[in-house]
């Protein structure tokens, strides 16, 4: 693989801090140690060698970062801004190597230190900064960007305290402090001089200015800090390196002792501890929206950094307020950021004195925004009463906002009150809400969703009227996932394959892994693809062994479902479908099943009791599954504590099948099907999210389809869902259902999963029973099929040749190409 970034001279004097060979990494690595650390190799930790070899990987990427940011100030190009509530970017140490091509040469750099890479790999904290695929999402996209020469940033929160750690104990979640920045973190460059102001609170008053106009004055009750908190984004092997801006909050003023009596000093501290709380501590919550003051207060606190940054940047190079559209086009990641339409009025009008007009046509030809979900409990609506305490004037703009809006809705649909109730920003129904969905809406020249599921059932559902009124504003871009972290990084056995089979190129054009396909029958072939499968399997066994103590045969068919626990995900339907095996084997010890090993893993909200009941169910039945004499190992349950990206590296690459079991209509697109079909699991999976483009490119017959189709859905809703007519009708689950009422898997207790059972029973909101024979019938299908070895192969290399759509290098291009309007900018290095 070599190339210009890698190609490196022989020569023994390439500086300590950026030379790319072996020799020059190996003594940066000690320079580092010792003069960063004060630590030398003979006394170094492991820990010492980890933070000594990843500032030296940092070393190597500010060349590349300062050309950057360099030639994006000198140029006139439009420099995408993504913003996010959430960065998950899993452990930076691996994938940076990978980036820049020194893997290789750090092993080599280290080996001669005595010293092993996969070890510190091992060693490395993630910054747990986001609850799941939204957050990842951001996270490959800022790979995809960089990789693909887009000028960008991406714009978000510092938090202090990342999702929580899960652990397991006695069946249930407990969750433990995440202190990922306890041992400090190299890949962060704190720039205390770049820091803007945030007001909160306070009153608004009518004034003149100083030419007699009429301008509102906004005096907050506080004001805090934000510090700019900046990781680079090396692409892979280009010399791009974009910039990940996360804000700390900080309190405006260190309180000064002698302007303070002893009782304002209180009052000083607290007014500290208030500003430093802000960014203390990333909410929990993966679906669900949650109307806490504090998480608004994150939310305009980011936005308003980040926004008050693109303006200080438009000033440094000169340009006119009127180019802000044509130099920054800001995604919205959702709508967590989706104050910044009202922000950006604000700092275009109050701040800045530009007319209300011309600053709506700035903003919304600047803003964008990707909608995440269609689940009425997910979608942000905020109460008067706070959003008027906490951030009056905004308040005040989203009401002028809207009055200049609805006002058009009844030009352009006279009489047609019902519309502008639908329609309004502020929902009247009850305690007057602001739709952040609305609002964020109003405010963009485009609005997308994350599969073609989604985006037609958007267009149909929330946002109806809003596609009726602006069809040309509405688009798809189905999510994708960088190939780079989820296949060469950690399944290098199988890049390795990949190389030598269809050439490097696939990296960076996933789509060449169609040249696979010609060798999905090829015996010598599949035979080599077992293999690289099998050693990840055995690589996962020993994880899932030291984690959890349960032994499992990596000859078993691996059945894996990791994603957040949540009823529409439904993880409690493939625990009915275990139970029904379990049963089957105690009826019939001699029955010929299919050995599987079933793998889950995935966090709960603290607050989600049904969730915390369905990692419990797992757990119960895991105990009784994995010791039952008559089940003898053929089937094996674990609950792999803790599910993070870093537990991801190891677990995507040795799964055989892959469970995307949502009900249809439920999960907007998905990203862990891609992670798994790229790494051969075929995909037993709903007509949901992106599963239907899944099965649209890898071809129905390699793909296990289930359950109702989200139309239908619907249809068994309306027709007044019944779900024990379900049970009724089939003596298979009302047997499953019974065991676990009776207390088998909890130890005779029959009162802990009553709950889950009553729900089922008896509301069943996610039609768990209504697709569960038709989902059992598709398992027995991946049994047989599972027996048929070369037929099972052949499905699993046409996964990965065929899941080239699934990069999230298309995605980027999709939204460069239709949506910013952006092109790339080639960044040269003076050697
Ligand atoms: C990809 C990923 C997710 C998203 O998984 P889905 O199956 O799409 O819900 C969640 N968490 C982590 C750590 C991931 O890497």
């Amino acid at each position: 693989m070599a190339d210009a970034l890698t190609a490196t001279s022989p020569d023994s004097a390439e500086p300590a801090r950026s030379g790319l060979s072996a020799a020059a990494l190996q003594r940066g690595v000690v320079d580092n140690l010792l003069c960063l650390q004060a630590r030398y190799p003979a006394i170094a930790a492991p820990q010492h060698w980890y933070m000594a070899l990843a500032y030296s990987v940092r070393d190597r990427m500010l060349a590349r970062w300062a050309a950057t940011v360099q030639t994006y100030a000198a140029h006139d190009a439009r420099v995408a801004c993504y913003l996010s509530a959430e960065f998950l970017i899993g452990p930076q140490l691996g994938n940076n190597l990978v980036n820049l091509g020194i893997e290789a040469t750090a092993r080599e750099a280290l080996q001669a230190l005595g010293i092993d890479l996969d070890t510190l790999l091992a060693l490395e904290e993630e910054p747990g900064l986001g609850n799941g695929g939204l957050g990842r999402l951001a996270a490959c996209y800022m790979d995809s960007l960089s990789t693909l020469e887009i000028p960008a940033i991406g714009y978000g929160i510092r938090y202090e305290f990342g999702i929580f750690d899960q652990e397991i104990r006695d069946g249930w979640q407990v969750e433990v402090t995440d202190k990922w920045l306890q041992k400090g973190n190299p890949w962060e460059i704190v720039r205390p001089e770049v820091a803007y102001y945030v007001g909160l609170g306070g009153s608004t008053r009518n004034e003149s200015d100083a030419q007699g106009r009429l301008c509102v004055r906004w005096t907050p009750a506080r004001q805090i800090k934000g510090v700019a908190c900046d990781t680079p984004m090396p692409g892979y092997h280009v010399n791009t390196c974009n910039t990940l801006r996360l804000w700390k909050s900080e309190a405006v003023e260190s309180f000064d002792l002698q302007d303070f009596n002893v009782g304002d000093y209180y009052a000083a501290v607290n007014e500290k501890v208030i500003s430093e709380t802000l960014s203390k501590v990333l909410y929990p919550n993966d679906e669900p929206a949650i109307g806490k003051r504090l998480r608004l207060a994150q939310q305009y606190f980011f936005v308003s950094c980040s926004l008050q940054d693109m303006l200080h940047l438009l000033d440094l190079k000169g340009d006119p307020i009127g180019h802000f559209a044509e130099r920054f086009t800001v995604q919205l990641n959702d709508t967590h950021p989706s104050i910044a339409v009202a922000e950006l009025m604000r700092l275009l009008v109050d701040e800045r004195q530009v007319p209300w007009d011309e600053a709506w046509d700035i903003t919304r030809r600047a803003l964008a925004y990707t909608n995440h979900t269609l689940l009425p409990e997910a979608l942000e609506t905020w109460g008067l009463p706070l959003m008027c305490s906490l951030l009056p004037r905004l308040l005040e703009i989203i009401y002028e906002i809207n009055r200049r809006f609805l006002d058009e809705i009844r030009q352009r649909y006279p009489g047609d009150e019902a519309r502008v109730a639908r329609m309004s920003l502020i929902d009247e129904r009850g305690d007057r809400l602001v739709r952040m969905a609305h609002l964020a809406t109003v405010g963009s020249h485009a609005v997308n969703g994350v599969a073609e599921l989604h985006s037609g059932l958007l267009k149909q559902t929330v946002l109806r009227d809003f596609a009726e009124l602006w069809p040309e504003r509405f688009h798809n871009v189905t999510n994708g996932v960088t190939p780079r972290r989820f296949m060469l990084l950690c399944n290098p056995a199988l890049a390795q394959l990949l190389d030598e089979t269809v050439g490097d190129g696939w990296v960076t054009d996933l789509t060449r892994l169609r040249k696979l396909e010609a060798y999905a029958d090829d015996a010598a072939f599949q035979e080599r693809w077992r293999r690289v499968k099998q050693s990840n399997k055995a690589v996962l066994a020993e994880r899932i062994r030291s984690a959890t103590g349960i032994g499992v045969d990596a000859a078993a068919l691996f059945d894996v479902q990791v994603k957040r626990i949540h009823e529409y995900k439904r993880q409690h339907l493939n625990a009915l479908l275990i139970v029904t095996l379990y049963q089957r084997l105690r009826r019939n010890p001699q029955l010929a099943l299919t050995p599987r090993c079933f793998v889950f893993g995935g966090k709960a909200a603290p607050g989600y009791a049904m969730a915390k009941l369905i990692i419990r169910l797992i757990n119960g039945v895991a105990e009784v599954v994995n010791n039952d004499p008559a089940v003898n190992g053929r089937l094996k349950v674990v609950f792999y504590p803790n599910f993070s990206v870093k537990n991801g590296h190891f677990v995507y690459p040795a799964a055989d099948l892959s469970e995307q079991i949502s009900t249809a209509g439920k999960e907007a697109s998905g990203t862990g099907n891609m992670k798994f079909m790229m790494n051969g699991a075929l995909t037993i999976g709903t007509l949901d999210g992106a599963n239907v483009e899944i099965r649209q490119e890898v071809g129905d017959e390699n793909f296990f389809l289930f359950g109702l189709s989200a139309d239908e859905v619907e249809r068994v809703k309306r027709a007044g869902y019944r779900p024990a007519d379900y049970v009724n009708a089939n003596d298979e689950l009302r047997e499953v259902l019974e065991l676990i009422a009776n207390g088998h898997f909890s130890r005779g207790d029959r009162e802990m999963f009553r709950p889950l059972i009553d729900n089922l029973t008896q509301a069943d909101p996610f039609l768990v029973l209504a697709d569960y024979a038709d989902y059992v019938a598709r398992q027995d299908d991946v049994s047989a099929a599972w027996q048929d070895t070369r037929r099972w192969t052949r499905m699993s290399i046409l996964n990965t040749a065929r899941s080239g759509k699934f990069s999230s290098d298309r995605a980027i291009d999709e939204y460069c190409e239709e949506i910013w309007k952006i092109s790339p900018v080639r960044i040269a290095l003076d050697r």
